[in-house]
């Protein structure tokens, strides 16, 4: 039997190349329901599958803002069961938080957030009914440090990181293994699908000289790490199939290595120790 695969956030990225990848499987291992929001842009992920078989791959509409389409998505899946939850939607923002309005930092919190909850929310009584499954999440070392000018999108993904570990522990119970894949930087639509204040918006108006320079060299810290250490999805979607693979999949996985030093600053040293690192790291002139 294929292992029945549902995966959020498919139009682009991280989400459309690991539907591709397991969809392709040259074993056909698996049966991959790619979901997006908007069914519109479900070309690409077309285009992607050109030449390889089709029969793995449905594509479903799914908004995990939204509760009734979380729920249809379910109801259409024709093998009713799910061996493997993909939770990966998610969206970035980014600027200084005195600009952010309520319902920018809300979005980011019901997508990222609540979305997740209510995706896993929606699948869990079957997956406890089976004794059987894995949900993986697509985590961010966001979640696990901070980073400034990114405040409610790293609250989110360190909330994340709560509801996962909470979970994993009752989860164990039931032979469902729950895994974070944890992303550095990695080259998809994410830095142009975020909401992120322009150096121009005039929203900045009312934002300080200092802040206003910190977050351009923010900018340009962003842009180069973006250039120089960002991973191919390709990267991300091999440490998923290591995990889906496995047959005791750890609880973490890191997509690499680089950001370890910074990340174990975080875990091993008094808060402070990171926090100035980071702070030379990201705006290194000014700190120094
Ligand atoms: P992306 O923008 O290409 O993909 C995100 C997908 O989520 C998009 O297809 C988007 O349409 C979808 N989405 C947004 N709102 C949705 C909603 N309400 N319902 C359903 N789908 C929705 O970027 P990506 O990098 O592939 O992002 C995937 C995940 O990886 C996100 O959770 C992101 O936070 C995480 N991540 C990305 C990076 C990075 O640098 N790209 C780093 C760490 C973590």
């Amino acid at each position: 039997d294929k292992r029945v695969v549902l995966i959020t956030g498919c139009s682009s990225g991280i989400g459309l190349s690991l539907a591709v990848r397991l969809a392709s499987d040259p074993d056909k291992t698996f049966k991959v329901y790619a979901t997006m929001r908007n069914l519109s842009k479900k070309e690409r992920l077309l285009e992607s599958m050109k030449g390889l078989h089709r029969d793995t791959l449905d594509i479903l509409q799914m908004d995990v803002t939204d509760r009734q389409s979380i729920l249809d998505a379910r109801d259409r899946i024709v093998e009713k069961r799910i061996n493997i939850l993909v939770c990966n939607a998610g969206v970035g923002l980014m600027g200084p938080l005195e600009v952010q309005s309520l319902n920018s930092m809300r979005h980011i919190l019901e997508v990222n957030l609540l979305g997740t909850i209510q995706t896993i929310q929606a699948f869990l009584p079957k997956m406890k009914a089976q004794s059987q499954g894995r949900i993986l999440v697509t985590g961010s070392t966001g979640g696990l440090h901070g980073l400034p000018f990114n405040e409610v999108y790293c609250a989110s993904k360190f909330a994340i990181e709560g509801a996962c570990e909470s979970l994993a522990i009752l989860l164990q119970h039931f032979n469902i293994h729950v895994s974070l894949i944890e992303c550095g930087p990695v080259n998809t639509d994410f830095l142009v699908n975020l909401q992120k204040t322009e150096l121009g918006d005039t929203s900045l108006q009312q934002v300080d000289t200092q802040t206003l320079r910190l977050y351009e060299k923010y900018l340009q810290h962003c842009r180069s790490v973006f250039q120089n250490a960002a991973q191919d999805t390709e990267d991300i979607v091999k440490v998923f199939l290591d995990a889906i693979q496995s047959p005791s999949p750890a609880f973490r996985y890191f997509t690499s290595t680089t950001g370890a030093p910074v990340t174990q600053l975080k875990v091993t040293e008094p808060d402070e120790s990171y926090i100035s690192a980071m702070s030379k790291i990201i705006f290194s002139t000014e700190e120094q």
